[in-house]
């Protein structure tokens, strides 16, 4: 039994002061922090409760929506607006989890969820993220669900989220406040790669609170989908995942986004690839090139060696759906 205090402020600026504290985490859904607890990985002194802030609406902003940080994922992904403009956030959305975590899990909390390794869950292993300087023993160990892009010698975890896949492919931007103020954050700058410090997931300050996810005014909505391939279709985090848009100008590409899932340390997007689309023909031949690019430097770990072929794969495969306008349903999960 680990003894912490418990608080419900009633006020953002409230929350910001009591989180600052050593020892302190916020909860909201609790869907990943409970287990963290219940496996002894985070010990807390003291539980900022964040069911009270005001927090949980979609409004709209600047062309764009603000999804609340307190919104469940469910209400988001379900939300007319966030279905009809950003449908493949909500698609991403749909595809992670089950109903019943989607309906307590809240959009924030989707953002700052740890990663599935199962070492960091593990407390008689060795853990870089968990334990600082003790080791990782998922290199060299079992590592099937594990990065074969960006990762470092002190850690090869990969981030679990579907949902931030769509968030970093729609350039969306993360609204947080700190004891210093408010600021926002690009989405590619929100996550980090593990490097010399795997135990940051992120680019928060202590104690900063995520209050809102700012989608911009662009419209993808025609041409997305969202691919996400898993060891078991009813319920698993993703082996990999693609979240791919486009628009065009007649019969070519007027821009693009693709950004992957289970394969690096935070959502995996490369400019570059999305660059070499633009005034192509959406063919076979341009979406391997893409791919080429998104997979420059790709190594894998050994039991995760097959990601690199299936990701090149799902890359070809996502764009040709989106350029079809034949999204990935979430509900029939199988590929065809
Ligand atoms: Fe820990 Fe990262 Fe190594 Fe997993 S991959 S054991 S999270 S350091």
């Amino acid at each position: 039994m680990n003894p912490f205090t418990f608080a419900r402020p009633a006020t953002v600026e409230a929350a910001v002061e009591l989180g600052a504290l050593d020892g302190a985490r916020y909860i909201a859904g609790g869907t990943n922090l409970v287990d963290l607890m219940k496996e002894h990985v985070e010990r807390p002194t003291r539980i900022i409760d964040l069911g009270r802030l005001p927090l949980n609406r979609i409004e709209d902003a600047e062309g764009g929506l603000r999804l609340g940080a307190l919104c469940p994922n469910a209400d988001t992904a379900y939300d007319e607006r966030v279905a009809s403009r950003y449908p493949l956030l909500a698609s991403a959305i749909l595809a992670g989890a089950s109903p019943q975590l989607r309906n307590a899990a809240t959009n924030g909390g989707n953002l700052n969820q740890r990663t599935r390794c199962y070492y960091f869950y593990d407390t008689a292993t060795a853990c870089n993220k968990r334990v600082p300087g003790s080791g990782c023993d998922a290199i060299g160990g079992v590592n099937r669900i594990h990065a074969i892009l960006g990762a470092s010698d002190r850690c090869i975890a990969t981030h679990p989220s579907d949902m931030c896949v769509a968030l970093a492919a729609l350039k969306a931007q993360v609204e947080v406040v700190g004891t210093q103020g408010v600021r926002t954050i690009e989405f590619a700058d929100y996550h980090r790669l593990p490097g010399d410090d795997p135990s940051r997931d992120n680019t928060l300050a202590p104690g900063e609170l995520v209050t809102a996810i700012i989608l911009p005014d662009e419209d993808f909505s025609q041409h997305y989908t969202y691919l996400k391939l898993r060891d078991r279709l009813s319920y698993a985090f993703a082996l990999v995942s693609v979240a791919a848009a486009l628009r065009f100008d007649g019969d070519r590409i007027a821009d693009a986004r693709i950004a992957l899932g289970g394969v690096a340390h935070k959502p995996w997007r490369v400019p570059e690839a999305e660059q070499l689309l633009i005034g192509r023909a959406a063919d076979a031949d341009a979406f391997a090139s893409a791919a080429d690019v998104l997979l420059a430097g790709a190594s894998g770990q050994g039991s995760n060696d097959f990601k690199i072929p299936l990701v090149r794969r799902a890359i070809i495969r996502a764009l040709s759906q989106a350029a079809a306008g034949t999204p990935q349903s979430q509900t029939d999960k199988r590929v065809a």
